[in-house]
């Protein structure tokens, strides 16, 4: 089965297991959906067939199901590196698709943050001039510095356990 995927246009339901990896996926810019600890295979299964999403799993029980082979992605390794590696690989997962485009935390697209929100960022980062996002789903604010170059540097490393 050839599961390679083009552009940005795949979406992604991890299970609970992986949310360490669903939120390095959100940070690349794909949007994911991580699933809340609890829900029976059914249930993700069902949700990930609705929203046209890969269901990322490590769970081999779900591939017993009906329509399984039509989303299920199934991840053999516990190490998030060698789980990031394998997506780009099967699947072409462009970890450096569009970094910072996407919370992280909530999956929400990030905006340009507004001028009077400013003054909640650190003064030495605002008198840079540097692009602020703001997230509209937990109001997080994101700026580039030292979390973010680590960010970077991990998605880079991803990348290029890829093969890319
Ligand atoms: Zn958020």
């Amino acid at each position: 089965m050839d599961w390679r995927i083009q552009g940005s246009g795949v979406r992604f339901l991890c299970d609970e297991m992986l949310h360490r990896l669903g939120r390095w996926l959100r940070g690349a810019g794909y949007d994911t959906v991580i699933a809340e600890g609890g829900d029976p295979d059914g249930v993700l299964l069902a949700r990930a067939l609705a929203d046209g999403r890969k269901l990322l799993t490590r769970d081999r029980a779900i591939l017993q199901r009906k329509r399984a082979n039509e989303v299920v992605v199934m991840l053999n390794s516990d190490a998030v590196r060698a789980q990031a590696g394998f997506l780009g690989q099967t699947l072409g997962v462009d970890w450096l698709l569009d970094p910072f485009s996407r919370c992280m935390v909530c999956n929400t697209v990030l905006t340009p943050a507004a001028p009077e929100m400013d003054r909640m960022v650190p003064a030495r980062i605002r008198d840079q001039g540097v692009p602020i996002h703001f997230c509209p789903g937990c109001g997080r604010l994101y700026w580039p510095g030292s979390h973010e170059s680590r960010i970077r540097a991990t998605l880079l490393d991803f990348a290029r356990a890829s093969g890319r």
